[in-house]
């Protein structure tokens, strides 16, 4: 146990996080130019279940509030664009994304690693959290950009299968995203060419999942949580554009050549757990540490399935490229499934990507992740027996995290598994 507590860091830095910096930077710069040089019309969307095919098609630019609001967070220099929001009138308790990104629009849209562009289209993606409506609402009256609302119905009742007439209510907005987009960017729809881009996008979710997969072995060949953020970047920005391929190719080569070593991120894997909830991205560095020195992998994650879910069948279909971005909205991503659903993915993982356990990350800001964590805990804990583990911070404020207060109750946590751990093998070894 005291070799447990000396600290691990990870510093892993393979083909793969050298490429996704390369491409990430050519993104970012993209918005630059579309913000100081007019090179471009903006798109404004959120990452969970978007069309982004659709808008690729117009060769038009996606821009994501969500990572630009995290990419400041992790950045480590969210906090006065937090508390611009709140001088503004923004509560403590609203979504400190939300805050964030309206603090850094008023403040000039200049950030780190990009300018940020005004948008000519603001696609409120409305999938799940019912925040989106309002913080795209608010920013359509910050800007001149033209706000269109996707409605998409929540998944309910008995089934979790959408329903025909779902997906044609899906199907019928998009067409008439369709007609906007011809509108603001002066190009006519190409059919052809968004069945070209969706099937890079089917391929893209393909290599994604292959790659979800691979942290089934023993070790993982990577931290599912955090070095899978790595991979959500080009997933969400990048996805259905050539680029985005080719970065997949290369992330699923070098994980299956892990495998292949039996390499791991950590020099010895001694716990693998899956968790639930953001992370905490003003303190993501200091947050994995204290898992690596107890040797913890996180080998599944549910927030790597907010935009998406594909290691349980979905595919893109360039066949029928509207209805599958229909179907990816409607039911294959996180935020538009229901608690009960998401206790079932998690279970699965569980038992499928043989964990230890469950660490369940709640984060204030986020109440579509957070409301219920408590009786999730209860159920995994009490019904399941699945070692379960809550702690809590927030996914863009420093306020909110509490290291010593973190580590006291992560490492108490480990302590117990450790000692489980030992008497099983003890048991085991009476039993030969
Ligand atoms: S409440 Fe959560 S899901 Fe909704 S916008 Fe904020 S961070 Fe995203």
């Amino acid at each position: 146990m005291a070799q447990a507590a000396e600290a691990v860091k990870t510093t892993y830095q393979g083909q793969m996080h050298l490429l996704q910096k390369e491409i990430m930077g050519k993104y970012f710069e993209r918005l630059t130019r579309a913000a100081e040089q007019g090179d471009g019309k903006a798109v404004y969307m959120l990452i969970s279940g978007n069309p982004v095919e659709l808008v690729l098609a117009f060769d038009m630019i996606p821009v994501y509030p969500e990572i630009n609001a995290l990419q400041l967070a992790v950045k480590k220099v969210a906090l006065p664009f937090i508390q611009k929001a709140e001088e503004m009138g923004y509560s403590m308790d609203n979504c400190a994304y939300v805050k964030a990104d309206v603090g850094m629009f008023h403040s000039g849209r200049k950030t780190p690693f990009a300018t940020i562009p005004l948008p000519s289209l603001i696609l409120c993606n409305y999938v799940g959290c019912n925040v989106y409506l309002q913080w795209f609402e608010h920013l359509a009256e910050y800007s001149d950009g033209e706000l269109y609302n996707l409605d998409i119905p929540f998944l309910h009742g008995e089934s979790d299968e959408p329903s025909a007439a779902d997906i044609t209510y899906v199907v019928r907005q998009l067409e008439e995203v369709i007609e906007a987009c011809e509108r603001i960017s002066g190009k006519k729809f190409d059919y052809a060419k968004l069945q070209q881009i969706v099937s890079r996008s089917a391929e893209t979710g393909e290599m994604w999942a292959k790659i979800k997969a691979l942290t089934k072995n023993t070790p993982s060949p990577f931290d599912a949580y955090f070095d899978s953020v790595t991979m959500m970047a080009p997933l969400y920005c990048l996805r259905g554009t050539e680029e985005g391929l080719r970065f997949f190719e290369t992330a699923l080569k070098e994980m299956e050549e892990k495998v292949e070593l039996g390499m791991g991120p950590l020099p010895e894997e001694r716990f693998r757990f899956v968790i639930e909830g953001p992370p905490p991205w003003p303190y993501l560095r200091q947050f994995r540490d204290l898992f690596s020195k107890w040797g913890a992998v996180a080998v599944a994650s549910t927030y790597s399935t907010v935009g998406g879910l594909w290691e349980f069948g979905f595919k893109h279909d360039s066949n029928h490229p509207l209805e599958s971005i229909a179907a990816h909205m409607l039911k294959w991503n996180l935020t538009n499934r229901s608690f009960l659903q998401r206790y079932e993915q998690i279970h699965r993982y569980v038992k499928e990507w043989h964990a230890d356990a469950l660490v369940i990350h709640s984060v204030k800001s986020c109440r579509l992740f957070s409301a219920g964590q408590g009786d999730m805990r209860e159920h995994f804990t009490k019904d399941l027996g699945i070692p379960t583990l809550l702690v809590e911070s927030d996914i863009e404020d420093p306020r909110y995290f509490s290291e010593a207060q973190m580590k006291n109750r992560i490492d108490a946590f480990f302590e117990s598994l450790e000692h489980q751990k030992m008497l099983r093998e003890s048991a085991q070894g009476d039993a030969r």
